[in-house]
């Protein structure tokens, strides 16, 4: 039986980027770009004032002080949007607003706090150095400087930089499609009617928001009955994908029909079981090079066999070059006893507490209990090894679903 990492070595490789798209720049949130993208222009493209005040050469103002003042003629006026200002004589100073382009000649600008007007004249109470409440033309950005690298996503502040350099369209990798057959004579949709026996095929819901919030496309097809002919039909709709993930009939049971049905449709088995807790009988398998995945039908075993087997490979084949869980440490609150030998994911509450991270593991850890994911937000690694985890201990978590919480926060108090 393959170790977690094991597992996640042999399914990787089979899960590449399909290539590029290039969409508009408001299409592309969330996206992983797939080409390097450069300055168009220096940004700012022009000098221009952080200040409200006054553009001057500094060389006039370098001896005012509040009770030496130097006067100077009022020139003009500079402001974002506005016309261009005349170049600016020695002596002279041009009433300036903040992102207003500077007069060619200023080479500084006084704040309006530090200045007095009337009529013509503006008064200046302070030295400004040259360059002083300027931004220099290319000092953020220089033209043809590396903007973003491929294998970034577009967070708003990506998005907001090729904003600013007009660069409307972008080339992303495409989002892979992922088929999601569930399995099970049980399965009814969501509002169906439940006659007894019946339950309602939760984890298509489930996978679904787990896909779509990961950013892949997900395609649920109508559940299968437990019959070889009806998997089999269902897995060669489901191979129109890109991925195809099965749930359910995975297992060693009478009615577990998916092994049987991947080979009758020529799907050949990679490995099978993996020493994870909950989740152990994932399959792994491939489609002439396609990757077909069957996550076990119990809901948390879904869940989480998804979040620490599936998700990395769909990372990586949406362009995502760190597609590996990014666990935190943090500090136990509660002692757990286990029986050792798998990988232990267990669902937690994280919180900031003071300078730390605790987890508060959830006292039901069992695999079918649905209850137990509501509030959590970290799912923490207990070692196969360990039978025994104490109070304080540090161990590792996935943060997951909706955020850490917090005790404390620099704003609290704040004025
Ligand atoms: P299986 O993996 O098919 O042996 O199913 C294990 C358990 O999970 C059984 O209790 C099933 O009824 C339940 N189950 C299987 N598939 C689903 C599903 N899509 N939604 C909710 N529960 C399921
Ligand atoms: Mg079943």
């Amino acid at each position: 039986m393959r170790s977690i990492a094991e597992a996640l070595a042999s399914m990787l490789p089979a899960f590449t980027p399909l290539g590029e798209e290039e969409l508009h720049l408001t299409e592309a949130s969330g996206r992983y770009l797939s080409r390097e993208v450069t300055a168009r222009f220096d940004s700012p493209p022009f000098d221009n004032s952080a200040m409200d005040g006054y553009a001057v050469h500094a060389a006039d103002v370098q001896g005012a002080a509040q009770d030496e003042p130097v006067e100077l003629l009022l020139r003009g006026e500079s402001r974002a949007g506005g016309p261009l200002p005349s170049p600016l004589e020695p002596g002279a100073a041009c009433r300036i607003f903040t992102g207003a382009p500077m007069p060619v000649g200023a080479d500084a600008v006084v704040m309006q706090e530090d200045t007095e007007q009337s009529g013509d004249r503006v008064r200046i109470a302070e030295a400004s150095p040259r360059a002083k409440h300027v931004r220099a033309q290319g000092s953020d950005v220089s033209s043809g400087a590396t903007l973003v690298r491929p294998g970034d996503r577009l967070w708003p502040g990506e998005l907001g930089l090729l904003a600013s350099q007009n660069i409307d369209r972008v080339h992303v990798y495409r989002r892979p499609t992922v088929a999601l057959l569930s399995t099970g004579d049980e399965l009814r949709a969501l509002g169906e009617e439940l006659e007894p026996g019946a339950i309602v095929n939760s984890n298509v819901y489930v996978l679904t928001e787990m896909l779509r919030s990961l950013g892949v496309i997900p395609v649920a097809l109508p559940a299968a009955r437990d019959n070889l002919p009806e998997i089999e039909t269902a897995l060669r709709k489901a191979l129109q994908a890109d991925v195809v993930i099965t749930m359910g009939g995975v297992s060693v049971g009478a009615y577990d029909f998916v092994h049987e049905a991947f080979a009758n449709v020529g799907i050949e088995p990679g490995f099978w079981k993996v020493r994870i807790k909950p989740g152990k009988p994932l399959a792994f398998a491939q489609h002439e090079g396609k990757p077909v995945i069957g996550v076990p039908g119990n809901p948390i075993s879904a869940m989480i066999t998804f979040e620490v087997l599936v998700a990395p490979c769909l990372r990586k084949m949406l362009g995502d070059p760190r597609p590996h869980p990014q666990p935190v440490m943090a500090r136990l609150r509660n002692s757990y006893r286990r029986r050792p030998g798998r990988v232990e994911i267990a669902r937690a509450v994280a919180s900031r507490e003071g300078d730390e991270l605790v987890v508060a593991l959830h006292d039901r850890q069992g695999s079918g209990s649905l209850p137990s994911f509501v509030g959590i937000n970290a799912l923490v690694i207990l070692p196969a090894d360990k039978a025994e985890l104490s109070r304080g201990e540090q161990v590792e978590a996935i943060l997951w679903g909706p955020g850490l919480r917090s005790d404390r926060s620099a704003f609290d108090g704040m004025d």
